[in-house]
């Protein structure tokens, strides 16, 4: 069996864990262990598109320059209303958002964060919160190895309840997706496909490079039951992509994964761990984005434990401050998702298209959808 010390432990090594650590280490703060139950580079069920905020994000923790050469620019989108309204909006020549398959983008992170000085111990399934006097001091793995460390930030996705600071209400967009090649697209522009059976989420198109494409559904379960997620799919790529899909071939398999959220960002602490990313609920209502999400949350995490390490902060002080940042950072996005879902649901969203076939207000659907 191991036994690993640390200052600083990280449950997860996705964009949240990463950013975590990455950003602990340009903060001064040494011992970091970062645990995964993947070795990698790993592959994650996912879009892969990062909104500008989370560009901005990647700048922020000097990785963009390596993520850029491996991420496909995004200049536009092509929107259908629930209704059948389509809109293309087109950017210019500027990438707003970029798509970057999260195999190589999680890789490009973890990177960064070795380079900072974590320690990661891959294939580390966390399985049990060590506690003592009401504190959390680590966590064993399945197989018995043992973490221990003052602070821990629990970035296991949605799957993982390992450390969880409190068990809160989540909701839950169900997802599933699929990869093809030379498919039929407009390059350089995602589509996103608000139809009546994903209600009110949507599927979409995102290109990867400029012979891939990621096409995936979200939508919700009904409350007394669940819906066939192959079934909906195959009904969404017939009515939406058949032809687009005509000469392409898919590669691999579909994959499905949850994707869970909440509108209240609170009880993200508790003495010794801090949630961070999708484990705190943090992704978006309407539009399930998290890994800007994930990377923004795991440095304000990493901002809280490294004040409480240098002595510039108690410990009550600095988590009740990270929710507090969390809330700056994401709460009014996340009530603008309910909104963007209501709209969907009672029709707004065809009139504000409709409205946008007008080129004074040409932009504003991308605009709403960007600033989201
Ligand atoms: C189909 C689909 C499409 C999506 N599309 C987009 C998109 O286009 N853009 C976007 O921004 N977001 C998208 N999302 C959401 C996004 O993938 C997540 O919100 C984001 O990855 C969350 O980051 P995270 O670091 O919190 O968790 P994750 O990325 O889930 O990382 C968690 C890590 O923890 C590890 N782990 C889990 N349990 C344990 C354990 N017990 N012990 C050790 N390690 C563990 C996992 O192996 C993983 O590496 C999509 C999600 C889905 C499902």
């Amino acid at each position: 069996m191991e036994r690993y010390e640390a200052d600083v432990a990280i449950i997860g090594a996705g964009p949240a864990g990463t950013a975590a650590a990455a950003h602990l280490g340009a903060l001064g703060v040494e011992r970091v262990v970062l645990v995964d139950r993947h070795d990698f580079p790993r592959d994650k069920t996912c879009g892969s598109g990062i909104s500008p905020k989370g560009i901005k994000t990647l700048q922020k923790l000097g990785v963009w320059d390596e993520v850029a050469p491996h991420a496909y620019p995004i200049r536009g989108l092509r929107l259908v209303t629930p209704g059948g309204l389509e809109s293309w909006q087109s950017g210019g020549e500027a990438a707003e958002a970029v798509v970057c398959y999260r195999r190589i983008l999680d890789h490009v992170l973890l990177k960064k964060a070795l380079a900072s000085g974590t320690r990661f111990v891959a294939d580390f399934d966390a399985a049990e919160a060590i506690e003592e006097g009401g504190r959390m001091v680590g966590f064993k793995s399945r197989a018995g190895d043992e973490v221990r460390a003052r602070h821990t930030l629990v970035a296991g996705g949605s799957h993982c309840r390992v450390g969880l600071p409190a068990l809160r209400p989540r909701r839950v967009i169900q997802a599933i997706m699929g990869w093809w090649d030379h498919a039929e697209f407009r390059p350089h522009h995602v589509e996103m496909i608000f139809d009546r059976m994903l209600d009110p989420y949507y599927g979409w198109l995102f290109p990867e490079t400029e012979t891939r494409v990621n096409i995936g559904i979200t939508y919700e379960d009904p409350p007394d039951g669940k819906k066939n997620a192959r079934e909906l799919f195959r009904a969404f790529l017939d009515k939406h992509y058949a032809g687009a899909l005509a000469n392409a071939t898919q590669v691999g398999g579909w994959r499905g994964h949850p994707i869970v959220w909440s509108y209240a960002i609170e009880q993200l602490t508790a003495p010794g761990r801090i949630a961070i990313g999708e484990s705190g609920l943090m992704t978006h209502p309407a539009t399930a984005e998290g890994i800007y999400q994930g990377m923004r949350s795991g440095m304000l995490g990493a901002e809280a434990v490294a004040s409480i390490l240098s002595g510039r902060a108690d410990e009550a002080a600095a988590l009740a401050r990270y929710e507090r940042e969390c809330k700056r950072a994401f709460q009014l996005s996340f009530w603008g998702g309910g909104v963007f879902r209501g709209l969907v649901r009672n029709g707004g969203l065809d009139f504000v298209v409709g409205l946008s076939q007008q080129p004074a207000v040409r932009t504003i659907t991308a605009r709403l959808m960007a600033s989201m």
